[in-house]
């Protein structure tokens, strides 16, 4: 019972995104940031990010943690750069009602769409959904 080649390819692309983290690093124009961790895996993980006139013109993360964490973190600066904020939140829930097993449609979250299989695996769901989790929590505070 190999793994399909479809299942291979998901794979290496996460892991490409979890050893290459994409928009990796602190950003020092930040208008926001916040900084979650998930004790139970040791995920640890600061999201910075740029607002101007509702856009996310800038989103950046730096941390520790299991590749999954790393990974969707990656996906999700992929996925919000360039966003409006309504658009943003929209993408968050999108891909925390998708990693809980929700029917949705996945094709607005980009890479992060591979990360579906992650429903299957409880203990994970958490790690997945950290970095936007953070990005969510840093933006309700900018706006308040
Ligand atoms: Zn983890």
């Amino acid at each position: 019972m190999g793994l399909s080649k479809l299942e291979q390819l998901y794979r290496q692309v996460i892991l490409d995104h979890s050893s290459h983290p994409r928009h990796y690093g602190e950003l020092e124009d930040a208008t926001g940031k916040m900084h979650l961790n998930n004790p139970t895996c040791g995920d640890d993980i600061t999201v910075y990010f740029r607002i101007e006139d509702d856009r996310i013109v800038d989103v950046q993360f730096t941390g520790v943690g299991c590749s999954i964490s790393m990974a969707s973190a990656s996906m999700m600066t992929e996925a919000i750069l360039g966003k409006t904020v309504d658009e943003a939140q929209e993408l968050i829930e999108r891909f925390s009602e998708m990693v809980l097993g929700e029917e949705v449609d996945t094709q607005p979250l980009g890479d992060a769409a591979l990360l579906q299989g992650v429903s299957k695996f409880p203990a994970r769901i958490k790690c997945a959904t950290l970095g936007w989790k953070a990005l969510e929590k840093g933006i309700q505070e900018e706006e308040e």
